[in-house]
């Protein structure tokens, strides 16, 4: 495992973490997520990534029924949640979302009872809230650090303005400011993270970067190339949504082809699409982490041997990917 700063700060990160998103308590049991994340913890992976909103609370309750039966060394990993959507069809009263003070402080409190930790090493808000001061937003999550409930805290697919408006109040302040951007990112979705934050990598913002589904939940590994495999997550009856989004939209047939191009690529550097996907988010520097989802311990060793393939990710191989990408990429 490679381990690679989280932007400025001094917190190491192995550049890929494991994500429960979908999986925990929708996909997978307490047994099969166990074994997910040991095999992540045994080979290196040192971030756990989760959020109030995933299966309302349950998927953060499984993995800390995880972490409390592994009993790891607590120094030796990290654990995220996020807040702002609240307990997803649970709670839907004033209050019970958003980056409110009370919610944002609620939900810090609620995440370290479901996953059974003191602190939270990350904590992001889960979207920009338009209907909150950003001052407010910022003070409860530096009232959160200073508490020490939270050791650092971030955003999740926060418009760049945004982050530098509350990174101005946080250095006006004096406060605790976020440090760490948790957008999308993969060969089919760039530009946020290639242009729009591109400022925000250098000195003074110091933005590190743990970005989510690196294979497009799944597309990038060309299963979906050939219909909707029934065990799959598109195939999931309650994300029809993502389905549509990612096979029913305008220009999928496209992207479907384009994953044909890429799988060629792939042959002939011996590899497999999923590594492929995996090793060219991590050839971007300025990622600090790539969060993998995976429902099968299998599915999880091959993404893992993403790393070794870096070598063979020439600048003429990175064109070449481009060149297939970039026509169909957001
Ligand atoms: P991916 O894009 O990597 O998709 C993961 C899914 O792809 C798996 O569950 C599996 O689907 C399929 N897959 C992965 N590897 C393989 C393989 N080798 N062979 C076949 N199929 C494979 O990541 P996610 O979309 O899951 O995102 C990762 C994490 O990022 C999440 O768990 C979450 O922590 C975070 N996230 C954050 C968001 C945010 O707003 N901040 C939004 C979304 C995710 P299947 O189960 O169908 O087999």
């Amino acid at each position: 495992m490679e381990y690679r700063r989280m932007g400025k700060t001094g917190l190491q990160l192995s550049v890929l973490s494991y994500g429960s998103w979908v999986t925990f308590s929708k996909q997978v049991d307490d047994s099969a997520s166990a074994r997910l994340m040991a095999l992540a913890y045994d080979n290196g992976i040192n971030f756990f990534d989760n959020a109030e909103a995933y299966e309302g609370g349950r998927s953060e309750e499984m993995m800390g029924r995880v972490l409390s039966r592994m009993n790891w060394d607590r120094t030796t990993y990290c654990v995220s949640s996020k807040v702002f959507f609240g307990l997803y069809g649970k709670n839907n009263r004033p209050n019970q979302r958003g980056l409110s003070r009370k919610h944002i402080t609620e939900a810090c409190h609620a995440a370290l009872t479901r996953l059974q930790v003191d602190y939270l090493d990350l904590f992001y808000c889960h979207r920009a809230d338009p209907n909150v001061p950003i001052a407010e937003t910022v003070r409860a999550m530096h009232d959160l650090v200073t508490q020490g409930k939270v050791l650092y805290w971030g955003t999740s697919e926060w418009p760049a303005e945004a982050i530098k408006e509350a990174q101005r109040l946080c250095a006006e302040r004096n406060f605790h400011a976020p440090i760490v951007e948790q957008p999308q990112y993969n060969l089919f979705h760039r530009s946020r993270v290639e242009k729009e934050y591109a400022p925000l990598y250098r000195s003074p913002a110091g933005l590190g970067l743990t970005i989510w589904s690196p294979l497009a939940s799944g597309l990038l590994t060309g299963k979906y190339n050939s219909g909707l495999p029934a065990d799959s997550r598109l195939s999931t009856p309650d994300l029809a949504w993502l389905r549509d989004r990612l096979l029913a939209q305008p220009g999928a047939d496209k992207k479907l082809a384009a994953i044909s191009a890429l799988a060629a690529v792939a042959k002939e550097l011996g590899t497999t699409l999923p590594r492929l996907g995996v090793a060219w988010c991590l050839k971007n520097p300025n990622v600090s982490s790539v969060i993998l989802g995976a429902s099968r311990v299998e599915q999880l060793k091959e993404n893992l041997g993403a790393l070794d393939l870096l070598p063979d990710l020439t600048p003429d191989i990175l064109a070449r990917l481009e060149k297939i990408s970039s026509p169909v990429a957001a």
